[in-house]
């Protein structure tokens, strides 16, 4: 049974990923900075003898040598999350993305390690084609604007990859993921299902970025995991870019609406402009939506799990995670 390598596994994807390798039987090896990752994630996990939790930095190039070494399968999920991050430290957000990116890409190749590499539909950026095609242009707007360091960070991670595939035989595979809700997602970051769900149960009002008409397409993390699983053990997804996502589309000011009637909310909605809500001059991607013929035709993915069931189970999570007065941070 092969071990697999996760850096980022003590993140929200990574961690649920880890429990799928476990189920099925197999060794785990996390590599997390805990930067915005949490043990508190694996802690299922841990308590099999079969998951390790390193912690480090993946820049570190003989710590993650000694890893790939001993691991059959490489899972690149390490990563700087969530645009409020992004935008507090760009410089943070380019050194883990593109330097980290490059130290795992190298010791995969060397040792020949199957990589799979956790990428953005961020990259799609300003992009009008929708649904949005991986074989499609990315339109990533001006450096002057911050946010477009993560997209621009995470698109050299898909050349990197792509490029050692080419030109040193890696086995890689690039996955756009769209945004991904589910348990152990913390509202610490700025994700707005956690957020509005956290608000609602308080009876706060709920921070709607902008106007509200940008839309964004939620798929669950079961269902993303498990896509990941079968792209990388699947030979025509070598080379490529797959994008994993949900394309129930909403608008993020009928999400609010929607997660006030879930929750019984007695909460409004408070319309917060995107300058305060980030930075000033920051310019929001106003609409987001997958096209999932590619991962169709590979792995037959086709997502179920709609946007009701997600805020079922965030709010079934939430509201016991308060009941244990261990409400999630805000
Ligand atoms: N958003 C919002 N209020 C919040 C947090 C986010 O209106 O409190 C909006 C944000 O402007 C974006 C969408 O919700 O349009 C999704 O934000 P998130 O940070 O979850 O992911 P993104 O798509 O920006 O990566």
């Amino acid at each position: 049974m092969s071990r697999v390598l996760v850096t980022g596994g003590a993140g929200f994807i990574g961690s649920h990923l880890c429990d799928a390798y476990l189920a099925r039987g197999n060794d785990v090896v996390v590599l997390d900075d805990l930067s915005s990752g949490n043990e508190r994630n694996l802690a299922a996990a841990l308590q099999t003898a079969r998951c390790e939790l390193v912690v480090g930095d993946v820049r570190d190039e003989v710590l993650v040598q000694s890893l790939v070494e001993r691991c059959d399968l490489v899972f690149h999920l390490a990563g700087r999350i969530g645009l409020m991050l992004v935008v507090q430290s760009a410089l943070r957000t380019l050194a883990t993305n593109v330097e980290g990116t490059n130290v795992v890409l190298r010791q995969a190749a060397k040792y020949q390690r199957k990589t799979l590499v956790a990428s953005t539909s961020e990259v799609y950026g300003l992009s009008k084609e929708f649904p949005s095609r991986e074989d499609g242009a990315i339109v990533i707007g001006s450096p002057e604007k911050n946010r477009w360091s993560y997209a621009c960070s995470k698109a050299v991670d898909e050349f990197t990859a792509l490029a050692y595939h080419r030109e040193e035989g890696l086995p890689a595979v690039a996955v756009r993921l769209f945004n991904t809700v589910g348990p152990r997602q913390s509202a610490r970051y700025g994700m707005v299902i956690p957020r509005f769900v956290s608000q609602a149960l308080r009876g706060e009002p709920l921070t709607v970025y902008g106007d509200g008409t940008q839309t964004r397409c939620f798929c669950s993390v079961g269902e993303v995991v498990a896509a990941l699983t079968k792209l990388v053990e699947h030979p025509g997804a070598v080379g490529k870019v797959v994008n994993i996502g949900n394309p129930e589309e909403v608008r993020i000011i009928d999400l609010a609406h929607r997660v006030i009637a879930a929750t019984n909310s007695q909460s409004t909605v408070r319309f917060v402009s995107f300058d305060e809500a980030y930075e000033a001059n920051f310019e929001e991607i106003m609409r987001r939506v997958p096209d999932i013929g590619r991962a169709r035709e590979l792995i037959g993915f086709s997502p179920h799990y709609d946007l009701d069931a997600i805020l079922r189970e965030i709010i079934a999570e939430q509201s016991e995670m308060s009941a244990q007065g261990t409400s999630a941070p805000r």
